[in-house]
């Protein structure tokens, strides 16, 4: 048992020792606050309800805030200072306004009447117990309906409406018994018996009194029962009975003086007036703290509000000058597509142009190549039937226009041609340093024409094989080296040829054409590039040429991948530059330019088959074979040469590439089906579509252009036989 109590104990001081202060800290100021109360030691009362006050308003408790100020109303009340008990107790209710409605928010109310009353300010005190008793109906508590009934009766009496008074309180006293109602019954008791001694009703003022001393006995009022006491000795001092009257007096006196003692004892005026002052310096420092809080916000708000106002400025001038530029976009996107459309209807009317133009030029030197090739083709029959002198100036003068309007219409094809995008880039495997060998040697003797000295510096280090467009390399060079030779006159040509960088698998070869001659002014070193642009009519007419030559060769040379490049002083020479990539190659080359073979013996007693629908041209062909003792049988469609060719053994076969029925092409396609070693040349006046590629392709084993140039025609065809 000893054990037992002793466990409780250290149980106890374990709960109680727990720091419990902030969920407990209320509730124990408010019950030391209590104890206080019943102790009568306001002083203290006062200090822990402020206690609590404060702990409630830092965590913010509402429901507490409001309570506590209610307690500290209800003190002010008791110790009768209405004012401040007003004011605590309307902090109180305002709190509760925001709370859900409470019997509490209804008993501020009543108190706040009472310290009306107290203060005879009926009309507050009657619209404060309205408000009060509306709650009460509305949560439907009926008892505390007799104290507001009480008041009521009080405030009749106070307005000297002394029989609506007594109706009143003849209500309370007509309810039955009810501790809770005693004080309140003893009240109204006590107000009746006055108000009958007022009316010399003396005996029903008397047994009124009676029954009110009766029914405080059981409550603790004691203010009520010196009141009663008093009404008593005055009551039995009227009606002369002097003892009782002496005795009320007396009991009436003695009460008093307790109450006094009791009252004093409550609280020292100093202490209350040090208090009030603390609690208005505390309320000061609040309301301080928070217009400092109000300030600080409201400078924030400021701020915030001055920030907002920028940022809504900049926002709106952002999107102002959006919405601005858009519409200045969508106007110039209008503009734009306007003027592409514009565009585009000029570009396709300038590509149907220059494509009408292109095919226009096509079909013209293509028309006029075979009368040409006719032209050519009999002007050198004629001269090598012994003409006679007379003649032979005819027919040289002949032979010099055939040949002029020959290489126009062929470089006049070569731009069109360029222009039309129809040039391809040929790769084959070449020996460039026996191209360059072969092209000195084919030029040799137009070198002697002019009586200039014709230098080759070809570089040992460029590789033996290279990957390139041999036909377009040549005639790049040839062009030049022919006009260098054509514009000068004893002195010197010098062709170049370097290594100017190499890695594994590429080589760039420097070339330069150099002569002594002419040179060319410095204002024409641009245009001599434009087609049909010469130097000068002079020199036109001193020199000869169509214009179109260096045209040709700025254009290959870029398609090529390099850039021509001109130097020139007049009277002292010209100098042609320009850089080539090339592949490595390992294998050895293709074509080659031949040197110069004898033709007459290779050419003697063999066969050709010549394919040609033209009657003239296979007649100037056929001619120009039997002059080197050829033996030439001709068929002029592809079928029968198809036959012919199945059912003969010929040298070589000259084929036409533009037959009736069927093409020349064709027919060597088939024709290669049964034979792959007799040699087929196409003949052709080449034309936009056609290039030395696409025939070989068919199983041809070269071409010769028309028209052609007697000395080519022999050349190629020695070739091969
Ligand atoms: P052409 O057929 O007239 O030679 P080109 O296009 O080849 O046409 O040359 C255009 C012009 O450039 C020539 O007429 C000539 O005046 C000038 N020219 C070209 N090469 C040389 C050169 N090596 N020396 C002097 N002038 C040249």
């Amino acid at each position: 048992m000893k054990y037992f109590f002793v466990y409780i104990l250290f149980f106890n001081l374990l709960l109680y020792s727990q720091p419990k202060e902030k969920i407990d800290s209320i509730a124990y100021y408010s019950s030391l606050s209590n104890t206080n109360i019943k102790d009568n030691n306001y002083k203290d009362a006062l200090f822990h309800t402020r206690k609590a006050i404060l702990y409630a308003e830092k965590n913010k408790n509402i429901q507490d805030q409001a309570s506590q100020h209610f307690t500290l109303g209800k003190l002010y009340y008791d110790l009768k200072k209405y004012d401040d008990a007003i004011e605590s107790l309307l902090k109180s209710s305002n709190l509760y306004a925001t709370l859900k409605p409470s019997s509490n928010q209804a008993n501020i109310y009543y108190y706040i009447g009472l310290c009306y009353m107290a203060e005879h300010d009926f009309e507050n005190a009657a619209l404060h117990f309205d408000k009060a008793k509306s709650i009460y109906t509305k949560l439907k508590i009926p008892d505390i309906a007799e104290l507001l009934t009480l008041q009521e009766g009080l405030m009749y009496k106070s307005q000297n409406k002394l029989d609506l008074a007594l109706s009143v309180f003849k209500t309370i006293i007509a309810k039955p018994d009810h501790p809770i109602l005693a004080d309140t019954k003893a009240e109204a008791l006590y107000q009746m018996g006055s108000l009958e001694a007022l009316k010399n009703r003396n005996n029903l003022a008397l047994s009124y009194l009676n029954k009110a001393l009766d029914l405080n006995s059981k409550t603790e009022n004691l203010e009520q029962k010196s009141n009663i006491l008093l009404a008593l000795s005055t009551l039995h001092e009227k009606t002369l009975d002097k003892n009782n009257a002496y005795s009320y007096l007396k009991q009436h006196l003695n009460l008093k003086e307790r109450i006094e003692i009791l009252n004093d004892k409550r609280l020292d005026i100093d202490d209350y007036t040090k208090f009030r002052e603390s609690e208005r310096l505390k309320e000061i420092i609040q309301a301080d703290n928070k217009n400092k809080e109000l300030q600080k916000a409201s400078r924030f708000s400021k701020l915030i509000s001055i920030l907002a106002i920028a940022l809504i400025s900049i926002l709106s001038l952002l999107s102002l000058s959006l919405y601005k530029n858009n519409i200045i976009r969508n106007q110039s996107n209008l503009l734009l597509q306007e003027k592409n459309k514009e565009l585009e209807i000029a570009k396709n009317k300038a590509e149907k142009a220059s494509k009408a133009r292109a095919e226009f030029l096509s079909t013209v030197s293509h028309e006029l190549r075979t009368p040409l090739n006719a032209i050519n083709g009999i002007t050198h029959l004629l001269l090598q039937e012994n003409p006679r002198e007379t003649q032979m100036d005819y027919l040289t003068s002949l032979k010099f226009s055939g040949d002029y309007l020959t290489k126009f219409i062929n470089e006049i094809l070569e731009i069109n041609k360029i222009e039309s995008h129809k040039v391809q880039i040929e790769h084959s495997s070449f020996n460039l340093k026996k191209l360059l060998k072969n092209i000195q040697n084919s030029l040799k003797e137009l070198a002697l024409v002019n009586d200039n000295r014709f230098i080759f510096e070809i570089d040992p280090a460029i590789p033996d094989y290279l990957n390139g467009d041999i036909t377009k390399l040549s005639q790049i060079i040839l062009n030049l080296i022919n006009n260098a030779l054509k514009f000068t006159k004893s002195g010197v040509v010098t062709v170049i040829a370097k290594l100017d960088s190499k890695t594994d698998k590429k080589a760039t070869i420097h070339f330069e054409i150099t002569d002594t001659g002419i040179g060319i002014p410095e204002d024409k070193l641009h245009s001599v590039f434009d087609s049909f642009s010469q130097g000068s009519i002079e020199v036109n007419r001193k020199y000869g040429g169509t214009g179109l030559g260096l045209t040709i060769v700025k254009k290959l040379t870029k398609i090529l991948g390099g850039q021509i490049k001109l130097k020139s002083t007049v009277g002292k020479g010209s100098t042609f530059s320009f850089h080539l990539l090339f592949e490595i190659s390992t294998q050895p080359s293709r074509i080659e330019i031949k040197p110069k073979t004898d033709d007459q013996a290779k050419l003697l007693n063999k066969k050709i088959l010549l394919v040609e629908d033209n009657k003239i041209n296979q007649m100037i062909s056929k001619k120009m074979l039997e002059r080197k003792g050829i033996t030439c049988i001709t068929i002029d469609c592809g079928e029968e040469a198809i036959e012919a060719a199945r059912n003969n053994k010929f040298d070589l076969i000259l084929m036409d590439v533009h037959l009736p029925g069927m093409n020349g092409t064709v027919a060597t396609q088939e024709i290669r089906l049964f034979d792959t070693v007799t040699p087929i040349i196409a003949l052709t006046a080449i034309s936009l579509d056609e290039n030395r590629d696409m025939l070989l392709s068919f199983g041809m084993n070269d071409v010769i252009t028309k028209p052609f140039i007697p000395e080519e025609f022999y050349t190629v065809i020695a070739e091969y036989i």
